[in-house]
């Protein structure tokens, strides 16, 4: 069932959300959970032996985006990630002490920044690392991000060679003003060279990430940018709202707010993604996701076995992801863990003997289950209530009925369907799952929603 706008349902329900990359969401970390926390969590994961998830941060950049909101550090001195890497193989040769590293990985990402700030050698280097440490699955999902301004000779050779099999890049947008307004020039003959690249080399998913609400855009020149990466035929396209927050990223003062489309424009350019992308054969995955129906999130969708992590939408539920790098979060079964955020911190933990965790979240019961719910309406736009009765043991009409009582209203409205055991998101709610998610988020009932971005 394809996702259908409805101006006046986005207006009426447009306000703060959470993302829900997790529940709670990271909002909710404290620093009351640390290093000790996280020993312990990750001994008792062993027992469980879920399979293992694995995300790097490179945190280094090139050259500044202006629209930029990640934690990263802007340097053209290559030698700044060759201690940054001794530091990564620090933080792994202490969490081997307490993972039981006979467990699979089934999945590793390297984000950023830029990983592809790395060099040939060190890229082989930590790929190394990583397989002395880990045990990579045969058929492990191995994917990270790639700046196609700044490859180096060779480079997407040695990144499959060495073993990724999917890649991700941001494209933004393909107008030469919109480029310049953001300090991020990208033609489109360079995305189509690359894209015959990655296709030649055999990877598997390439997704391509876009942002509507830049300096400059119209809906008129956001269309060609759409149409121009229809035709590069990414697996998975990403488009994600511009948030302006100049007070909370600096690198966004660059920006001139006179320049930036109106809010009647965002809305006519959302519309005309989800018609295009949904014309052009792909499957609105939910948020700001679409996907081939072949891609692996449109199959596990379609296979109700979707689930969100840190990075977005993942085919991998049940496993524990772990962390490593400044910043990078990990979430295990019933805790959720980050580490130090800037690379002075993070490095003094670590010359310190310790793991780098910063502060972190310990699930109760209650969030488990409520994360349960959450995911499966944010991920399969939908959600029986045999299947959590199933696994939590309770009566879901009983626990949740004030819950059922408020999705109601959203009924009225057409956003969804109470069916007798299960909630049915219909087509006009898949572009207001948030809201529908935020119905069972206690968090946000008690503290309100002032910190999270809109929901469209
Ligand atoms: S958008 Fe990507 S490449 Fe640009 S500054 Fe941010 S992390 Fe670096």
């Amino acid at each position: 069932m394809k996702a259908i706008f409805d101006e006046n349902l986005i207006k009426k329900y447009d306000r703060p959300g959470p993302r829900y990359t997790s529940y709670p969401p990271a909002t909710e970390f404290h620093e009351g959970v640390g290093e000790e926390d996280y020993k312990r969590k990750l001994l008792e994961s062993n027992i469980q032996r879920r399979p293992l998830s694995l995300y790097f941060h490179i945190p280094f950049c090139e050259s500044a985006c202006w629209f930029c909101g990640c934690n990263v550090i802007i340097s053209h001195r290559k030698d700044v990630s060759g201690r940054y890497l001794d530091y990564l193989y620090r933080e792994m040769e202490e969490l081997s002490k307490y993972i039981d590293i006979s467990r699979p990985v089934v999945q590793l990402h390297w984000g950023g920044g830029t990983p592809n700030f790395l060099s040939n050698e060190e890229i082989r280097e930590l790929f190394g690392k990583i397989r002395e440490y880990f045990r990579l699955s045969e058929d492990a999902e191995i994917s990270l991000e790639i700046d196609p301004r700044y490859l180096s000779g060779g480079q997407l050779e040695v990144i499959r060679e060495v073993g990724f099999n999917r890649i991700s890049m941001g494209l933004q947008d393909l107008d030469e003003e919109v480029q310049r307004a953001i300090n991020r020039v990208q033609p489109y003959d360079l995305m189509q060279r690359v894209m015959k690249d990655l296709r030649s080399l055999g990877f598997k998913s390439i997704n391509i990430d876009l942002i509507y609400g830049l300096p400059h855009q119209t809906p008129g020149k956001f269309r060609k940018t759409i149409e121009q990466t229809i035709e590069l035929q990414p697996d998975r396209v990403a488009v994600f709202n511009f948030a302006y927050v100049p007070w909370l990223k600096p690198l966004q003062r660059k920006i001139d707010p006179s320049t930036l489309p109106p809010p009647e424009d965002k809305l006519t350019i959302l519309r005309m993604t989800i018609d295009l992308f949904q014309k052009a054969g792909y499957v609105f995955i939910g948020m700001d996701h679409f996907a081939k129906p072949e891609d692996e999130l449109a199959v596990a969708q379609e296979e109700g076995t979707l689930w969100r992590n840190f990075q977005g939408y993942t085919t991998k539920k049940g496993v524990d992801l772990i962390g490593i790098g400044a910043t990078s979060i990990g979430m295990l079964y019933d805790a959720y863990f980050q580490n130090y955020k800037t690379i002075r911190d993070y490095y003094m933990a670590i010359d310190g003997g310790k793991l780098p965790t910063m502060r972190g979240y310990l699930l109760s019961r209650e969030d488990i289950i409520r994360r349960e719910v959450i995911m499966e309406l944010m991920c399969n736009f939908f959600c029986s209530f045999e299947r959590i009765e199933k696994v939590f043991d309770i009566d879901f009409k009983e626990h949740f009925s004030s819950e059922l009582e408020e999705l109601e209203d959203m009924e009225r409205d057409g956003l969804l369907k109470l069916e007798e055991g299960a909630i049915r998101v219909l087509p006009e709610g898949k572009l207001l799952i948030r809201n529908i998610a935020m119905v069972f988020d206690q968090y946000i009932k008690s503290k309100g929603e002032r910190r999270f971005s809109r929901t469209i």
